[in-house]
């Protein structure tokens, strides 16, 4: 064995140790027996992945203290020994030669680019010292933390203890957030994720623009492929024929940002014609009157002027939903943050689900099984006297407090109100594409008095960072693990070390740990080593360490369903225990209680709307620099319908450049010529176009989508930024074939 491979009875031994110190039981259950990978004998440890944040269970071949191959983990519960292609790809990521290998310093301008390299108690110290005299000079709360992912609770944990409310992650502002806030407004709780889709029961599924196929999540594509199968019915309804579209028996090309109409029409026939699920509605909901009032009005053939979708469509989809109930599957969407009413939009599709009786029941989505977890003592947090920068709970009263408004805290910085922000801490996530109008982020890192990013690939942003702080890979590290309570089945998994991380880098909990130390943090630091962490944790779930490290994940029993409620308990989390059909919260903050379609700006002459998504092979802006899936996808195209590219005087593979209404101009993208889209937009693959020039596969292939967006229109319930608000017309680039 190499030198720096760990030794995994060593490791386990130490988790053994661990555990006899705790409630949990540890048995003399052997580790998993050595594999093969080909006619090679290999380690196999468990592990989850993080090539996105799906979380699949991974078995990992290791030969030698190097990984050869991943795998599906089949005890997973529930991806079952399936990975996608990023996921098998993850080897790319651990041995890029271009990753974050040891702590970098800047040395030139902020933006330059201009590092020299450091250790880690220099850069550790700096990082103590720096925010100390912020603190002391403008308060705790002006420094801002910016995570993702599944990692960042550890420095969380330090950001907390240190004093500011401040953090922010895209997940909420720039994704869920309006599905999270409308659902929970609706049954009083949010969808959650993974999300509780029971697809393989469900006899029909409605894709309002999510584009399952090329967002590839393994678990949910592989339940679909099995509803499709299975004979369940499919209304897509997408501005571009979309994979999932091509698999429909109902596609809707519906006019971009009047989803809203749609959806009001849909329960004008459900209603009007008696099709909604009568005795649910009546025994779970509130404000069913109210409801049946407000649509009464809201024709498929009034619909059908906005939404450019024929009236019988409409009510032959509706008919649909009606027949299939309750196993119909109302997808409520990830990405969906659109053009500002979204919270509305969100509101509107819960309620669809309501009327057809899906929440709870059978084929359509599941309720979530609680999982006892263990928690630590620790002292509670400092208050921030000011409050929070971002707006939520105040300028954005529905934001989540705990996941933030990343867009506000770029506002603040820029602003200075309600007070200054002078340092970013960013983990793990990438200000730069995540967070749409890049410009404005770009101007506030620029007037950062001191930026940290930690993180494993250096991406554009580190040239704005001050101190740059590389994070082993999630195959070199132990993270938190991850309690699911969504699936059909609630389980625990648990992402421990396969390798010793490579170069100079550090896992994250090991960084946090040290960053609370030298900012005399450690009181909210109780335990040690990840094994004291993972056996508190798990305590309370009466499990065999031993067992829960060597399979990866354990299960518990679900109770996916309202059958497995007893009447006492309900299954409605709301304050009233009933659905919130009309929603009092909505009308008290000053909104509709009810959804109601309100008019998006159109494209103006000439533009086209810029639509975006995701490719199986990428994630997000995360991956492009991974040589296998480069391979497989180097650059994004721009779809572009075959009569406006006939106008514009392109053919497929020219390249052109798009520019918006602000004069901001893409670089060169290929051109994909098609009938599957309306005329109206645009389309392209998130993620690429990137800046920057450490990545040298992954940047400045293609155009980016985010760099378009100079303009959003801002939900200000929850302050999440619609990104689909951005009008492009496509110029034949300079010197293109
Ligand atoms: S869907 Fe793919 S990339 Fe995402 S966690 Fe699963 S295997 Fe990894």
């Amino acid at each position: 064995m190499k030198k720096n491979a760990l030794s995994r009875r060593q490791f386990l031994g130490t988790v053994g140790a661990a555990g006899a110190a705790t409630t949990v039981a540890v048995s003399a259950a052997e580790p998993r027996p050595t594999g093969w990978s080909g006619s090679e004998r290999v380690d196999k440890v468990a592990t989850i992945c993080e090539m996105c944040f799906w979380r699949c269970g991974v078995l990992a071949s290791v030969k030698d203290g190097t990984v050869v191959k991943l795998e599906g983990n089949p005890d997973h519960p529930l991806t079952r020994g399936r990975l996608c292609a990023r996921g098998n790809a993850g080897v790319g990521l651990l041995y890029d030669p271009d990753r974050l290998k040891y702590p970098l310093l800047r040395v030139g301008a902020r933006g330059e680019g201009k590092f020299k390299r450091i250790g880690w108690d220099e850069a550790l110290d700096l990082f103590a010292t720096k925010l100390k005299a912020i603190k002391d000079k403008y308060g705790a709360e002006s420094v801002a933390f910016f995570p993702h992912g599944l990692s960042p609770k550890f420095f969380a944990t330090v950001m907390s203890a240190f004093g500011t409310p401040n953090s922010a992650e895209p997940s909420f502002a720039q994704c869920r957030g309006p599905r999270e806030v409308g659902y929970g407004l609706t049954f009083g709780q949010a969808v959650g994720s993974p999300e509780p889709l029971d697809l393989e029961s469900s006899k029909l599924i409605v894709l309002i623009g999510s584009h399952l196929g090329e967002n590839v999540f393994t678990s949910q594509i592989t339940a679909f492929g099995t509803a499709m199968a299975a004979g369940a019915k499919l209304i897509a309804v997408d501005p571009r024929f979309s994979t999932a579209a091509s698999k429909a028996d109902w596609w809707l090309p519906i006019r971009p940002g009047t989803d809203i109409a749609l959806l009001l029409a849909w329960m004008n026939v459900l209603i009007g014609e008696g099709l909604y699920d009568k005795d649910y509605i009546g025994r779970w909901a509130n404000g069913f009157e109210q409801l049946s009032e407000h649509v009464r009005a809201f024709t498929p053939e009034w619909a059908s002027t906005i939404t450019d979708l024929p009236a019988a469509q409409i009510r032959d989809t509706a008919r649909a939903m009606g027949a299939a109930k309750p196993a119909v599957l109302v997808h409520p969407g990830r990405h969906a943050t659109w053009y500002g009413d979204d919270t509305q939009r969100a509101r509107a599709m819960a309620i669809l689900t309501a009327l057809l009786g899906s929440w709870g029941r059978k084929g359509g989505i599941f309720l979530p099984t609680p999982v006892p977890k263990g928690s630590f003592d620790l002292p509670p947090f400092p208050d921030a006297p000011r409050g929070r920068a971002d707006g939520a709970g105040s300028r954005f009263p529905l934001a989540s407090e705990e996941l933030g408004v990343t867009n506000g805290l770029v506002d603040a910085t820029l602003s200075g109100d309600p007070y200054p922000i002078k340092a970013w801490v960013v983990y793990g996530q990438n200000v730069l594409e995540s967070i749409p109008q890049p410009q404005r982020t770009r101007k506030a890192l620029e007037m950062l008095d001191f930026v940290v990013v930690v993180d494993v690939m250096p991406v554009e942003q580190i040239n704005y960072a001050d101190l740059v702080l590389p994070e082993a890979t999630y195959l070199e590290r132990y993270d938190t693990p991850t309690i699911v309570t969504t699936a059909r089945v609630p389980f625990i998994a648990i992402r421990q070390p396969v390798i010793e991380p490579l170069h100079e880098s550090k896992p994250g909990w090991w960084i946090a740990r040290q960053m609370a130390t030298r900012l005399g943090l450690d009181a909210w630091f109780p335990w040690k080593t990840p094994d004291e962490h993972l056996a508190t944790i798990v305590a309370p779930m009466g499990l065999n360490l031993l067992e829960l490290r060597n399979r990866g994940a354990v299960a518990f029993k679900g109770r996916p369903y309202l059958e497995d409620r007893t009447a006492e308990e309900g299954f409605i989390q709301s304050s009233s225990g009933k659905i919130e059909l009309y929603s009092s919260d909505l009308k008290d903050a000053g909104a509709d209680p009810l959804p109601r379609y309100t008019p998006v700006e159109q494209p103006p002459e000439g533009f086209l709307r810029l639509i975006y998504g995701r490719a199986p092979m990428h994630s997000f802006a995360r991956t492009q620099n991974n040589e296998r899936l480069h391979a497989l996808m180097s650059e994004n195209e721009v779809w572009l319908h075959t009569a406006v590219a006939a106008q514009c005087g392109v053919r497929a593979g020219d390249r052109v450049v798009l520019a918006n209404e602000d004069g901001v101009k893409s670089q060169p993208v290929k051109v994909r010529i098609t009938e599957g889209i309306r005329r109206d937009c645009a389309y392209m693959v998130h993620g690429f176009g990137q800046g920057g020039r450490w990545l040298r596969r992954g940047a400045g292939n293609g155009a980016s989508d985010t760099g378009l967006m100079s303009r959003v229109k801002v939900d200000p319930l929850m302050g999440g930024t619609g990104m689909r608000v951005t009008f492009v017309r496509p110029v034949r680039a300079a010197g293109a074939p």
